[in-house]
C-alpha cells in the first residue's frame, strides 16, 4: 500500500478542504441550531464535481479513485458530519452500488444525472421493525407482468425528503429468507411514493433524515437492480462502500476535535499555566493523535483494496468501527478539555459529540461491527465471491477513453 498521495488525490483534498472551510464552516452553526438542511450545499457539491468524483468519466463522473472519495469525506466532516453524509449516501451507497450491480442500460440512464448532481439519491433499507436485522425487513413486492408493485415503509433514511431517486429493498414473500429480497430504483413522482422529514434529532441536524412510504408503487421491470433475489447481497455490498466514507468522515471529526482542543489548551489558563501543560489534558490530546493516525491508516488500507478491485468487507467494517469509536472518544474528550465552554455551541466540539452518536448507529452499530470482526477471527464468517464486483481503479471504461 502506497501511503504517498498522488497529485490528483492531493488536489481533491486541497479543493474540499478549502471549500469546507471557506463556504461550509460559516454556515454550519446556524444550520445546526435551526435543524435545517440547505439544498445549496448539495448543489455546490454537484457543481464542484464531488457527487460523482469516483464514478467513471464515461458516466460523467470525475474518474478519481476510492481513496479520493475518502479524502473528500474526511475534509467535509472536519466541518460537520451532515455534509459528509451527502457523499456517503448519494455517491457511495447508491452511485457505487449502481456501478457494481446495475445493468449497462441502467448505468447509462441513472449514473450521469447522479454524477453531475442533477438528481439526488437516497438509500432505503431500514424499516420500523428492521434495523441491524436486515433480513427481517417487511416491505413487500409482487410482480404484475412487466411491473413490480411495492408497499412498505422505510425509516431513518438520509436525504429522504430531498432525493429524486431511491434505492429500496423489499421482499417477495413474508419471512426471513434473505434470498427473497430484491433491490429497486424508485423515482420521485411515482404514484404511491411519499417522503417526510424527521425532526428533533439529537445530532446531524444539518442533514435531512426522514422516511419513505410506499403504497402500491408501480415500478417498471427496468428499475429492478441486479437479479431478483439479489437484494440482500446488494444491500450488504452497498454498506461496504458506505462504511469506507463513514470511517473517513469520522477521521475528519477526530482531526477537528484535535485541532480545536490544541488551540483551546494553549490559550486557556488554569493553576497559573495553560492547560496544555497539565499532563492529564496531554493524555487526551495524545489519544486523539492516536485515534486520528490509526483511523487514517485503516480507511486508506480499505480504499487501497477497493482500488485493486478486492472485496474488503472485513477491512471496511474494521475501519468504520475503529474510526467511529475513536471519534466518539475524541469528541467527548474535546468537550472535556473545553470545560463549560465545550458544553455550549460557541465551540464545534459539542456538535461533533452529538453527531458521532448517530455515526455509531448507522451503517452498522458498534455491536454489529464487533460481531462481524469476531465472526472473521473465529472462522464463523467467510466472503463468497459475488456475481458483480466493484470495478478496480483505474476504471476499465475510462482506460479505453484514454488519459485524463
Ligand atoms: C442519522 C441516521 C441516518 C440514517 N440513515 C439511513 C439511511 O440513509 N438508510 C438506511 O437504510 N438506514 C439509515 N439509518 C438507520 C440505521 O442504519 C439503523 O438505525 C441501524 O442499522 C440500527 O438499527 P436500529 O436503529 O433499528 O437499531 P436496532 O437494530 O434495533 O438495535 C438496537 C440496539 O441493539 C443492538 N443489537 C441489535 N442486534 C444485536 C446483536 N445481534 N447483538 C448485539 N447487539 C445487537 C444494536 O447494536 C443497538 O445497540 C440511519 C440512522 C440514523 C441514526
Amino acid at each position: 500500500m502506497n501511503l504517498e498521495l498522488s497529485e490528483d488525490q492531493r488536489a481533491i483534498q486541497r479543493l474540499v478542504r478549502e471549500v469546507a472551510r471557506e463556504e461550509l464552516l460559516p454556515r454550519i452553526q446556524a444550520l445546526d441550531r435551526e435543524e435545517r438542511f440547505d439544498p445549496w450545499v448539495v448543489r455546490r457539491l454537484g457543481e464542484l464535481g464531488l457527487l460523482g468524483l469516483c464514478l467513471p468519466r464515461r458516466y460523467q463522473g470525475g474518474g478519481l479513485d476510492y481513496l479520493s472519495l475518502a479524502l473528500a469525506c474526511e475534509e467535509l466532516e472536519y466541518v460537520d458530519s451532515s455534509f459528509r453524509e451527502i457523499l456517503s449516501v448519494h455517491t457511495a451507497l447508491v452511485g457505487l452500488t449502481l456501478l457494481q450491480w446495475a445493468g449497462p442500460e441502467q448505468k447509462e440512464r441513472f449514473l450521469p444525472p447522479l454524477a453531475t448532481g442533477q438528481k439526488i439519491a437516497a438509500f432505503g433499507l431500514t424499516e420500523p421493525g428492521a434495523g441491524s436485522d436486515v433480513a427481517a425487513l417487511e416491505s413487500r413486492y409482487r410482480q404484475e407482468g412487466e411491473t413490480f408493485v411495492l408497499s412498505g415503509e422505510k425509516v431513518w433514511i438520509s436525504l429522504a425528503d430531498v432525493a429524486d431517486l431511491f434505492l429500496v429493498f423489499a421482499r417477495r414473500e413474508p419471512g426471513r429468507d434473505p434470498g427473497a429480497i430484491s433491490a429497486f430504483l424508485l423515482e420521485r413522482g411515482m404514484e404511491g411514493l411519499e417522503t417526510y422529514t424527521l425532526r428533533d434529532k439529537l445530532g446531524l441536524r444539518a442533514a435531512n433524515t426522514g422516511g419513505i412510504r410506499m403504497r402500491e408503487v408501480r415500478v417498471p421491470a427496468a428499475n429492478l437492480v441486479g437479479l431478483e433475489g439479489e437484494g440482500f447481497k446488494i444491500a450488504m455490498s452497498a454498506l461496504d462502500n458506505g462504511r469506507l466514507t463513514v470511517a473517513a468522515g469520522a477521521t475528519g471529526m477526530i482531526r477537528a476535535c484535535l485541532d480545536a482542543s490544541v488551540a483551546y489548551a494553549r490559550e486557556r489558563q488554569a493553576f497559573g499555566k495553560p492547560i496544555a501543560h497539565h499532563q492529564l489534558v496531554q493524555e487526551m490530546i495524545a489519544r486523539m493523535v492516536d485515534g486520528y493516525e490509526t483511523s487514517r491508516l485503516l480507511y486508506a488500507w480499505a480504499a487501497s483494496l477497493k482500488n485493486q478491485g478486492r472485496r474488503c468487507t472485513r477491512e471496511t467494517s474494521l475501519a468504520k468501527l475503529h474510526a467511529c469509536e475513536a471519534a466518539f472518544r475524541a469528541a467527548a474528550d474535546a468537550v472535556e478539555i473545553h470545560g463549560a465552554a465545550g458544553f455550549s455551541d460557541a465551540f464545534p466540539v459539542g456538535r461533533h459529540l452529538r453527531n458521532v452518536l448517530g455515526e455509531r448507529i448507522y451503517e452498522g452499530t458498534r455491536e454489529i461491527h464487533l460481531l462481524i470482526q469476531a465472526g472473521y477471527a473465529l472462522g464463523l464468517r467467510e466472503d463468497r465471491p459475488l456475481r458483480c464486483s466493484l470495478p478496480p481503479w483505474p476504471f476499465p471504461e475510462d482506460e479505453e477513453a484514454g488519459p485524463r
